[in-house]
């Protein structure tokens, strides 16, 4: 199991992540990205796809701490 989650300070607002895996990342009212509530802790493929994810974000406001 792996935490995964989004540094909203950090986080430019260009969907990315959320276009790619939406069952992990969903835009909220603020703008930015969050990770979705239940999937704050992944393993398997999910895992493997929030580290996509975190290496796509162009500002590297994706954290997946192993
Ligand atoms: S890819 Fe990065 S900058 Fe873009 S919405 Fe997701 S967290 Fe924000």
């Amino acid at each position: 199991m792996a935490k995964v989650w989004v540094d909203q300070d950090t986080c430019i607002s260009d969907e990315i992540c959320a276009s790619m895996y939406p069952e992990i990342f969903e835009m909220r009212d603020d703008n930015k990205a969050h990770v979705i509530e239940g999937k704050e802790e992944l393993e398997g493929e999910e895992l493997e796809q929030a580290k996509e994810a975190a290496d796509t974000c162009p500002v590297a406001a994706i954290h997946v701490e192993e």
